[in-house]
């Protein structure tokens, strides 16, 4: 039986990657610090300190236009390869406590304690403990909500930031949100807050007061779907079984082989492979595999965490053959070779503030090349250093 009343704690790290900085170089704390790539290079910001916040910096914006409002602040490159680490570090506490936790993004996870009273004591308190394990055991800073689902919630986590735990105690969802701002609620976008504060409707509360009917009249299906939401119903569970926990392709050479350009190139196809299998499923992955397996038949296994959760092919193939170069042993004939990726996140969990120009331009290159393969075929386009090999031979060496 389902209880009447679910316990549901939302945590989100506080300006995680700027935390993460703090954490490496103390002399940045309590300092307005910028994450993200040089203003020369049109970096964007990936996450800003609340000292940076409060000049107006805000995630996604130009570091140039950051630095402006904020003259006075650090930047700092993004230290890549250790985020992820921080966070596994994270989630291990709060899986600690249930194994119903869904992870949205690097630094954000539902937990669902419903019926762990008897455990652990009620929601709020495991919350404010979970808080303290996560600034004394991880050293960073976090947020919390605790309400009777998601949707409330999220949204609490969000009003306490930072280092809050706001608490929504049952029956008081809908009095919770009628004081916020109608774009607090999820998928109210720009133009749906716009088209409705003409309306009249700024607050939750006021959206609360209009009929179901009106608001489909006004939005289609989404209309129905708001007008629960402003009344703060939501009954999605917490996800923890992912459809897919990982994803991979192997590939059995024909002859046992020695040489870094076949392997490359085989790794190249696999990555390109499994990128467009993780876009066609809406997944990102958080962690890459290599598998190589000597003539032996001595077989190897190494991953890596990424920072930035992924679904592009580059990314899967730098990192893969980063794993070859650091552990593929010259002196001996590979069998086979296999390119994996885990740690599966569905793709709305992706936080914008991660993507910097050129991951958005290389995530629209994909979806469009995706079409084409699904029109066409999946030989349709084929990479062009994969042609140059085929038709012209090796191409020359990069190492
Ligand atoms: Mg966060």
């Amino acid at each position: 039986m389902v209880p009447a009343v679910r316990q549901i704690v939302h945590v989100d790290l506080d300006a995680f990657y700027a935390s993460v900085e703090v954490l490496l170089d103390p002399s940045l704390r309590g300092k307005p610090v910028i994450v993200g790539g040089s203003p020369e290079g049109r970096g964007v910001v990936s996450s800003a300190s609340y000292q940076a916040r409060a000049c107006g910096v805000r995630s996604a914006m130009p570091v140039a236009q950051a630095l402006r409002l904020c003259p006075q602040a650090i930047r700092v490159s993004p230290s890549h390869g250790v985020y992820g680490k921080h966070s596994r570090a994270v989630m291990e506490v709060l899986e600690g406590y249930t194994p119903v936790v869904e992870q949205l993004s690097i630094d954000e996870a539902f937990l669902d304690l419903t019926g762990c009273e008897a455990l652990w004591g009620p929601a709020p308190e495991v919350a404010r403990q979970i808080q303290e394990r996560v600034r004394d055991e991880c050293g960073l800073p976090c947020s919390l909500g605790v309400a009777t689902n998601k949707l409330v919630a999220k949204i609490a986590c969000g009003q306490g930031k930072p280092q809050g735990l706001v608490i929504v105690p049952p029956g008081q969802e809908a009095a919770f949100l009628a004081p916020l701002a109608i774009e607090t609620l999820w998928g109210v976008g720009e133009a749906m807050g716009r088209r409705l504060r003409e309306l009249g409707v700024t607050t939750i509360g006021q959206l609360a007061e209009r009929s179901e009917a009106e608001l489909v009249r006004l939005f289609g299906e989404g209309g129905g779907r708001l007008h629960g939401a402003a009344q703060g119903l939501d009954d999605s569970p917490v996800h923890t079984e992912r459809e897919r926990r990982s994803i991979s392709q192997e590939h059995t050479f024909g002859a046992n082989v020695a040489d870094r350009q076949t392997l490359q190139r085989r790794l190249l196809s696999m990555a390109d492979h499994l990128a467009a299998g993780l876009r066609r499923e809406g997944l990102v992955a958080q962690t890459v595999r290599l598998k190589l397996r000597y003539d032996d038949f001595e077989t190897v296994t190494r991953q890596v965490t990424l920072d930035q959760p992924t679904d592009q092919a580059d990314v899967l193939y730098g990192q893969a053959l980063g794993l070859l170069d650091a552990h593929w042993n010259r002196q001996r004939l590979v069998r086979l070779i296999g390119l994996g990726a885990s740690g599966l996140l569905r793709e709305g969990g992706y936080q914008l503030e991660l993507f910097d120009h050129s991951d958005q331009r290389n995530a629209r290159l994909s979806h469009t090349l995706d079409e084409i393969r699904a029109r066409f075929g999946r030989h349709a386009i084929t990479r062009a250093s994969l042609l140059r090999d085929q038709f012209t031979g090796p191409e020359p060496s990069d190492e």
